[in-house]
């Protein structure tokens, strides 16, 4: 029973920590101690946290828990591409990916078990969600691909992409704790340039973040500027439709002066026409926007298929010829699962 009552230390803050110790007789700054072990060492015992008394940790021990991940499994990509099943306290398990070019290291990672969005053509989707990551759990994936970067590729993480498993946007509030932490000099002390939230597109929560003046960078997945056929394949757009969306990223725009970058699968049959490239273009107009190009990750049933190089080639002369920018993407780690949309904990 005494175990049931212990809090993870984790979810206090820094002054709540202060507090504590005062609270016990001891001293404020024992807290700032403490909480520099948790966060920038990333500690997951009290007993290694050598500069505190043996007294002190006992105390801590008798109190809290160090909820912690654990990377349960680690597959190697042939491209150097690293995939993490990465457990959490209660047992269930996300997946984050490593991937490496040769300038950077970048971290992929989830931020819900599972998603609550029904997009058809993605894997995660077809688990449901779970429930929200905590931001220490998020901030534990960052940790250990930065020390993977390191061991494997003698350098730090260099970017985070918030395009692993869930729906940031629909975890707003502990994926914004998450990225305090990692920015804050208290923690990693990443600058948010490197950090891409991606959203299938939450227009009420664009605008709030556009409101906060976030200092992260936007990708929205798009995939269709067309209502029917992006309601076809990403059934949320009903709901959350384009000109809602349009008007929440203009807003975004108008706030932060923040490019957007459109994240985009061309298939065969379904957005391959250059009616499709068309809106696409008419959507982009009110901002400068970058269009990534993605490759499609077949996920079983065949349902889906990559376009043909001519569609992708329209696409891209189309675009260049009205001045957006325009890239293909090659995809990484297909042979481990750990490619966009592919991540489904198979193991
Ligand atoms: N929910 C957020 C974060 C997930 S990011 C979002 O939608 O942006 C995952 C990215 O991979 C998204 O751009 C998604 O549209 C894309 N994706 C999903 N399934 C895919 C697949 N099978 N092949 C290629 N990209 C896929």
């Amino acid at each position: 029973m005494e175990i049931d009552k212990k809090k993870d230390i984790r979810a206090l803050t820094k002054e709540q920590l202060r507090d504590f110790f005062v609270n016990q007789g001891d001293k404020a700054f024992r807290g700032n101690q403490v909480y520099e072990w948790l966060w920038q060492k990333a500690a997951y015992s009290f007993d290694s946290m050598t500069n505190i008394s043996k007294e002190t940790r006992a105390l801590l021990e008798r109190h809290f828990v160090i909820n912690h991940i654990r990377v349960d499994q680690m597959q190697r990509s042939t491209d150097g591409t690293i995939k993490n099943a990465v457990r959490l306290h209660d047992g269930l398990v996300v997946e984050s990916v490593l991937i490496p070019t040769s300038k950077r290291t970048t971290a992929c990672v989830s931020s819900q078990v599972g998603c609550s969005l029904d997009c058809k053509f993605c894997a995660t989707a077809r688990l449901k969600r779970m429930r929200n990551l905590n931001p220490d759990e998020i901030y534990d994936q960052v940790v250990a691909i930065d020390n993977e970067s390191r061991l494997y590729f003698d350098r730090p993480l260099s970017n985070i992409v918030f395009m692993g498993m869930g729906e940031p946007l629909m975890n707003y509030n502990n994926v914004l704790k998450a990225i305090e932490k990692i920015t804050s000099p208290e923690g990693l002390g990443m600058s948010p340039k490197r950090i891409t939230v991606s959203t299938s597109g939450v227009p009420k929560m664009i605008k709030k973040m556009a409101d906060e003046r976030v200092k992260f960078k936007l990708a929205v997945s798009l995939h269709s500027a067309i209502d029917e056929v992006r309601t076809s394949i990403m059934p949320f757009n009903a709901t959350f439709t384009l000109s809602d969306l349009r008007e929440a990223l203009a807003y975004w725009y108008q706030k932060t002066k923040s490019r957007i970058t459109y994240e985009y699968v061309v298939w065969h049959g379904i957005n391959d026409t250059q009616k499709d490239v068309d809106a696409l273009v008419d959507f982009c107009r009110f901002a400068p926007s970058k269009v990534n190009l993605i490759e499609y990750n077949p996920i079983d049933d065949g349902a889906f298929r990559q376009a043909n190089d001519d569609a992708i080639d329209r696409y891209v002369e189309t675009l260049e010829r009205n001045h957006i920018t325009v890239t293909v993407r090659r995809s990484r780690g297909k042979d481990i699962d750990a490619a966009c949309g592919q991540l489904a904990n198979k193991s």
